[in-house]
Order: C-alpha cells, then sequence, then structure tokens
C-alpha cells in the first residue's frame, strides 16, 4: 500500500489539466493540428482564413466586427486594443479586482496611458455604479476608453458587461468599450455587437480549446475607424495592416498553419453542440463545483456573492493556517492533478464533461486532506453529483 501522506509515486494516466487555461484540447483538435505546413500565400489559403474568421463571428456575436488572429497571448490583444485605438496619454477608466484586471491596468499606465483605477475589493465584479459616476463626472469626454475584465480568472468572478455598457450610454458617454473576455469567450455568453463593445480580448487556450499562441480580438467597426486616427506608435500588432490583408483571405506575416486548422476544428464542435449548450454545460458544471465547495467541503468562495460567481473557474479560500500552494503542490505531485493559483482554483472551462470534473474535486479532497484540511472524504464528489442529478 502506498502511504499517500509521505509518499510520492510516479503517477501513471493522463495529467488531469484543471487550471483555468490552458484547458484541455480535444484529440479531435490536435489531429486537425497534425497536419505539414502550406505555404501561406498559395490561392487555397483564404479558404482556411475565411473559415476562422467568419466561423468566429458567431462566437463573437458580431456581423459587422472584425474578427482578428494575432500570433501571441491575450496579453498582446490588451496591447493592440490600447496601442491601436488611442492617442499617447490618452485616459482610460478601469476597475481592478484581480490580478488580470491589475496586469491590464499596469500596461496600460507602462504603455503611458493615464489610467482611472476603481479599486474594488476582490471577490467582486465591474462595479458599474462608480463606472457610472466617473462618466458622469467627466464631462469634458478625457476618457477615452472603459475597460471591463469580463471574467477574473484569479478570483473567478464575472462581472456585467451589458450594465457597463447600459451606463455609458445613460450618460451618453463617447469612450470606446474594450472587455477582457480571454476566460469568458465560448464558455460565457458575449455579445459584441449588442453590448457595443469596440474591442473584444481573447485567447487561444481557454474555451476555444486550442493551444496557447493565438491572440483572438474583434474590434468594431468604430474601432477600425479610430485606430485610422489614433497616434500611438504600434506595428505588429497594426489592426488596420490585418484587416486588410485579411480581406484577402492572407495575412500580413506568416500566420501558424497549424493552429488555423485547429481552431477551424474547435469552430465546428462548438458549431455542433451549440454556443447556447456550451453555455449550459459550463453553467452546470460550475454549479456542481460550488456545491462541492460549499456544501460539500463546507469552504468558502473568493467570489463575494452569488451574481459574481464564475462559470469557467472557481477560485476557494482555504481555511486559517493552510497554504494554498501545499494543495497545489501535493495534488500535482502526488495525484497528477492540475489546479491554478495562489487561492485553489478549479478551471472547468473548455472541453470537459462531470465525470472529469468529479476527477478533479475527488484529487482536490485528496491533496486538500494531505494538506492538512479536514474535508470529508467524498464531500465534495457527493454534493456535485447531488447538484448534477437536480439540474
Ligand atoms: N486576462 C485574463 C482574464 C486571463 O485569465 C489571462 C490569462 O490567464 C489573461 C488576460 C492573459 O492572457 P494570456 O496569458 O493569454 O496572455
Amino acid at each position: 500500500m502506498i502511504n499517500a501522506q509521505s509518499k510520492e509515486i510516479a503517477v501513471a494516466g493522463r495529467n488531469f489539466l484543471f487550471v483555468p487555461g490552458p484547458t484541455n484540447v480535444p484529440d479531435r483538435v490536435l489531429r486537425a493540428m497534425s497536419v505539414a505546413s502550406e505555404d501561406h500565400r498559395s490561392p487555397d489559403f483564404p479558404a482556411l482564413t475565411r473559415a476562422c474568421l467568419d466561423g468566429l463571428k458567431p462566437v463573437f456575436k458580431t456581423t459587422t466586427g472584425h474578427p482578428i488572429l494575432f500570433p501571441s497571448s491575450g496579453t498582446g490583444c490588451w496591447e493592440a486594443a490600447l496601442t491601436n485605438c488611442l492617442d499617447p496619454g490618452a485616459k482610460v477608466l478601469i476597475a481592478r479586482f484581480g490580478q488580470f484586471s491589475h496586469l491590464w491596468a499596469d500596461m496600460s499606465a507602462r504603455l503611458g496611458f493615464e489610467v482611472e483605477l476603481l479599486e474594488t475589493p476582490w471577490g467582486e465584479g465591474a462595479p458599474v455604479d462608480r463606472y457610472l459616476s466617473a462618466l458622469e463626472s467627466d464631462r469634458q469626454h478625457k476618457i477615452k476608453a472603459v475597460l471591463v475584465c469580463q471574467n477574473e480568472t484569479a478570483t473567478g468572478v464575472s462581472s456585467d458587461v451589458a450594465a457597463v455598457r447600459r451606463a455609458m450610454d445613460s450618460v451618453k458617454h463617447p469612450a470606446l468599450l474594450f472587455v477582457d473576455s480571454v476566460s469568458a469567450l465560448a464558455s460565457i455568453d458575449f455579445r459584441m455587437d449588442e453590448w457595443g463593445v469596440d474591442v473584444c480580448i481573447s485567447g487561444s487556450q481557454k474555451g476555444l480549446m486550442l493551444p496557447a499562441g493565438l491572440g483572438v480580438t474583434c474590434i468594431s467597426q468604430k474601432a477600425l475607424e479610430a485606430s485610422k486616427r489614433a497616434t500611438s506608435r504600434r506595428c505588429y500588432f497594426d489592426f488596420g495592416d490585418m484587416v486588410s490583408a485579411n480581406a484577402s483571405g492572407y495575412f500580413p506575416y506568416t500566420p501558424s498553419f497549424q493552429m488555423m486548422c485547429a481552431l477551424r476544428e474547435a469552430l465546428k464542435m462548438l458549431a455542433e453542440e451549440g454556443l447556447e449548450n456550451v453555455f449550459r454545460r459550463h453553467s452546470y458544471l460550475a454549479g456542481g463545483t460550488r456545491a462541492a465547495v460549499m456544501q460539500g467541503w463546507k469552504l468558502n468562495l473568493c467570489a463575494a456573492a452569488p451574481k459574481w460567481y464564475s462559470d469557467t473557474v472557481t477560485a476557494v479560500m482555504v481555511p486559517a493556517g493552510i497554504d494554498a500552494a501545499a494543495v497545489i503542490a501535493r495534488a500535482y505531485k502526488r495525484y497528477n492533478l492540475s489546479l491554478g493559483g495562489k487561492l485553489f482554483r478549479i478551471g472547468h472551462l473548455g472541453d470537459l464533461n462531470e465525470i472529469m470534473l468529479l476527477g478533479a474535486i475527488a484529487g482536490s479532497e485528496m491533496a486538500m486532506l494531505d494538506a492538512g484540511i479536514q474535508v470529508e472524504p467524498g464531500s465534495g464528489v457527493a454534493a456535485a453529483q447531488t447538484f448534477w442529478r437536480k439540474h
């Protein structure tokens, strides 16, 4: 018998990847990208470009926006939004309530933009009333862009982007609206056109179920027009160069053929399941995970209230005196289970089902017990099962 308290063994079987990105890459997608390179200037290439860019439009819920693929991760798209649409030193408004909203605010400052920061407790989401009063007081319209993180991956918190748009409209504020949907797109509803989003920022390695490596963004016509006037310096990430090359099915530089093959396949999978079903699956799996945490383990979420609960990531507060890093290390080394973060986070987005998630919940229980957290063995598994059988 293995002494689970002291001995770490080489763990057979697949690594259980339950970080909130990168997510599991479905076998179908892996097979689709296992192809020889092709000439990206060939006459056949535009068909692949169109399949990717047209296929992304329903995912962004846009008919008028321009999906763009940068060879970057989500961070590159943050930078692209700022430098394409704003003049040097322009003012942006952003709420900070987690590591990713912090990093975006920090990037804005480091690029020389003036940042009006709405400090918000971690565990809460975008404070719509405070966005509103900041916009209302800005009678001279100095704020040129409003930045919102739709799903703060660090704290497992979702925000109401539509409400931020309503706040902007209610005071007729002309600023552009930039939304970070890195850990929401293709897992939690996002509506580019209906919400009047000017730049949506995302990446390949989350709800799109691909490896990391593509910055997946979408820009409104208004953002494209703004980019023609804005004088901040950029070159590689220039929206105009990309949109004009894409119009004929090509790219201003060498695109990743294999990643585009993978994206085409992932988009097919999303369309086959149906986007609304994908959202429902994420919400249902998230409900079971929260039941495991709160009813089973009797632990708290970082998210401070149900309206903030994220359907893609659950951040679990460990009891005082316990180091969450010990749970994460134990889960990885002993149980081949990858959890995320400083708190401990269970990512439940992308290609997964109940049974996979039960594995992660069971593994979390074992790692917590090993780290000295007295949860009842099986309690999280039972609570999640009970939730799912009812829903
Ligand atoms: N924004 C959010 C909400 C994220 O979760 C992440 C990464 O996890 C990023 C931005 C940064 O994206 P990337 O790591 O793809 O550059």
